[in-house]
């Protein structure tokens, strides 16, 4: 079935990409490349979704904003009853971002509408592009907040309340900014939700492919581990007489690499990406140390061994010196979760109609897809990233010609889904 092979404008969304990553642009030292900085409801991320949104508008969708600040934008069907189909993905960064996390599949959906009006092509069911707030979890400390509210999993009061580094609320920053909306904080379930996002990973690269067929996205676990020791001087107090916070915290970062490295936590990654030491000072022994640890697994029940083992380590790593004390924190816990197959099967067959050679892949990272898939039909395409597919950097990069043939096989997507 090629009839309904939608190719966009790879120009138009290029422009669009550029012009947004504008907001929020910044000189990064490290790299000496322009990056990007539109951390969740900051007045950079409200500018971008005020120029999307405009965007939207000038596309002739009708925009709703619900309590948590996601923007629905809505292409209206010829039948008026049906569930919509429904794409999108997040605008806002992490602190030192590019230009395609998040946006690639907010523009590629515009991209697609604009491609549909333009050629008068109208589907039966209508297309809704989403914007879901604050999904890097950067800022407030939970990931995928706007479509875990919209998906049920978080309830809006939870959500609001959650505060930054600052103590300033999400539902304060909602208002503030202006994307306090209102209606239910529930989304209708949509007939299907496909999201295209850049990979963030070397495989399609590796593999010389543009994209692939997501598969599911892995278990993730985040956690914050407080360790309290003692304050000594580095000269005068004996080694045996210190409760040394900072060497417990080093512990724990070769104890989760020798977990991964032993193989019995199946595809086990572990990563402690947040190291501070009190009071941080060359000749005081720590007196207290704050980590976090995030654990990856595409397997529930190796990761929830991993997360036992872990906490068994911590509990013996506690009685290792007199008087060291350790504290742990949830901050976020996803399950596995495998995607629609039939989405997969129709995202297959756009990418088979538009010639292109494609893979299946599990995701390493999260995504607001995760949360959809609780309610409805969900699966999503991988873009090829170049530079071992790095991100969350501003070297992150997706060539012109590989972010529109993504957006080819979303547009051929949705248009077939929302024939249904
Ligand atoms: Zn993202």
């Amino acid at each position: 079935m090629t009839d309904s092979l939608i190719t966009i404008d790879g120009d138009r969304l290029w422009r669009s990409l550029m012009e947004l990553a504008e907001i929020g642009a910044y000189d990064d030292a490290r790299t000496g490349l322009r990056g990007v900085n539109r951390l969740a409801l900051t007045d950079a991320d409200a500018e971008g979704r005020r120029l999307v949104l405009g965007w939207f508008r000038q596309a002739g969708m009708s925009v709703r904003i619900d309590p948590m600040g996601n923007l629905i934008a809505r292409r209206d069907g010829t039948d008026p009853g049906a569930a919509p189909v429904m794409t999108g993905s997040h605008l806002d960064s992490v602190a030192t971002a590019g230009a395609f996390d998040g946006c690639l599949g907010v523009l590629g959906g515009l991209e697609v509408v604009r491609t549909l009006t333009e050629r008068g092509i109208s589907t039966r069911r209508p297309i809704e592009v989403v914007v879901f707030t604050e999904e890097e979890g950067v800022r407030f400390g939970t990931d995928m907040l706007g479509s875990a509210v919209a998906a049920g999993r978080i309830a809006i009061k939870d959500a609001h309340d959650l505060i930054d580094r600052d103590g300033l609320s999400v539902g304060a920053e909602l208002r503030r900014t202006g994307f306090a909306g209102d209606g239910p904080a529930r989304f209708d379930p949509p007939h299907a939700y496909v999201e295209c996002h850049i990979e963030q990973g070397p495989v399609l690269a590796e593999a010389g492919l543009t994209v692939g067929v997501v598969t599911g996205v892995q278990a993730i676990s985040w956690q914050e581990i407080t360790i309290s020791g003692r304050a000594a001087h580095a000269g005068t107090t004996p080694t045996e007489l210190r409760a040394d916070a900072g060497l417990a915290a080093a512990q724990i970062i070769v104890a989760l690499r020798k977990m991964v490295d032993s193989g019995s936590y199946g595809q086990l990654r572990a990563t402690v990406g947040h190291l501070a030491v009190h009071p941080d000072l060359t000749n005081i022994v720590p007196a207290r140390a704050q980590l976090t640890v995030d654990l990856r697994n595409p397997d529930d029940e190796q990761m929830a061994r991993a997360e036992a083992d872990l906490a068994g380590y911590l509990a013996g790593l506690e009685g290792s010196q007199p008087g060291l004390g350790l504290s742990t924190r949830r901050m976020a816990r996803t399950s596995h979760v495998p995607f629609d197959h039939g989405i997969q099967k129709a995202i297959a067959t756009a990418a088979d109609d538009h010639g292109l050679a494609h893979l299946s892949l599990l995701s390493g990272a999260g995504h607001d897809a995760q949360e959809m898939a609780a309610i409805c039909p969900t699966a999503m395409i991988f873009v090829r990233g170049e530079y071992d597919g790095i991100s969350h950097n501003p070297r992150e990069y997706s060539t012109p010609q590989a972010c529109a043939r993504g957006i080819d096989v979303l547009a051929t997507t949705l248009v077939r889904l929302a024939g249904e």
